[in-house]
């Protein structure tokens, strides 16, 4: 006790930074405290109310191939800085802070990999890189994953998360737009199936090129799918959008995309999609799952660290 001009004050402070830091999440979903570990340790949804949280490039490849058989290729791509960009921070501080977070060199791990029996030609893509932004390098990235899909002739997946085009390279990244829709046309026309899966959230110019050029087009539950934002819609136009709008349940009315599927199911589903698109013989794919029911008080995702 320290005693200031005859009254006495405690020293001991609780604040809620001696809290242990990191091992309990609110869930957006659900309002309820959960144990991180516990949403870690699984794909990243909530064991109460089936939220799905965004997670990590190496959490998903876990998820969805084989383990040992992912051979990264186009590993050392990474960006210039073509703008000289000068903003609060450079681009290039930026991007140092964005890989010591992530691992990654850029917003999008691309490879090879086996899922169940068949071969494939996969790229996730992460948000905590800058927000899954689409520069040369992301572009770059994607367009030589299916050009190197045409030539082995094997599926292309691509696990899409982004707010869009990355500002900080200006006219370059939107020019990915078209590099990459012209990859996806070409291997569309060797005749190989090419399959995205949108997690919240996709928008902007991942979603105005090869997101939506999926042959199936999969959508995460709650996730936020669109060109535009809510916000710059409503600020555009004015007028308010409608209740769940842009979420995957209003874009698969809407015919946006082809399905919904609950993470712990997207393995099987592609397996099963694969299976039929490639012509696998019958048993060599899972059987078509149950559909889960979605709570109707779906939030949309948050992110497993926030
Ligand atoms: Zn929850």
């Amino acid at each position: 006790m320290r005693l200031f001009g005859g009254k006495k004050y405690s020293t001991i402070k609780v604040r809620k930074k001696d809290l242990p830091a990191g091992l309990w999440v609110k869930c957006p979903g659900c309002a309820e405290i959960v144990y991180k570990h516990e949403i870690e340790s699984g794909v990243g949804v909530c064991p109460k109310c089936r939220h799905h949280f965004q997670i990590g490039w190496q959490a998903r490849l876990a998820s969805l191939v084989e383990q040992g058989t992912f051979e990264e290729i186009d590993a050392d791509l990474v960006s210039a800085d073509p703008l000289d960009f000068k903003g609060q921070s450079t681009y290039v501080s930026k991007m140092q802070d964005a890989r010591r977070k992530t691992g990654m060199r850029d917003a999008v791990v691309c490879g090879l990999a086996a899922i169940g029996p068949v071969r494939v030609a996969i790229g996730v893509m992460d948000f905590a890189f800058m927000g899954g932004s689409m520069g040369s390098v992301v572009g770059e990235k994607v367009t030589r994953l299916v050009e190197r899909g045409t030539r082995d002739r094997l599926p292309v997946i691509v696990i899409c998360s982004s707010g869009g085009a990355r500002m900080y390279e200006g006219m370059l990244s939107l020019m990915q737009m078209a590099k990459t829709s012209a990859a996806v046309a070409r291997h569309s026309r060797a005749g190989l199936p090419f399959i995205t899966v949108l997690t919240h959230p996709t928008t902007a110019g991942v979603m105005a090129s090869y997101a939506s050029l999926g042959d199936v087009i999969i959508a995460e539950p709650g996730a936020l799918i669109g060109f535009a934002g809510p916000r710059v819609i409503r600020e555009t136009t004015r007028e308010e959008v409608p209740p769940g709008f842009q979420r995957s349940d209003f874009v698969l009315k809407h015919g946006l995309v082809d399905m919904i599927v609950p993470r712990p199911e997207l393995k099987p589903t592609l397996l099963r999609l694969l299976g039929y698109m490639c012509n696998l013989p019958a048993g060599q794919t899972p059987a078509p799952a149950p559909v889960e029911a979605q709570p109707d008080s779906y939030a949309g995702p948050g992110h497993v660290s926030s």
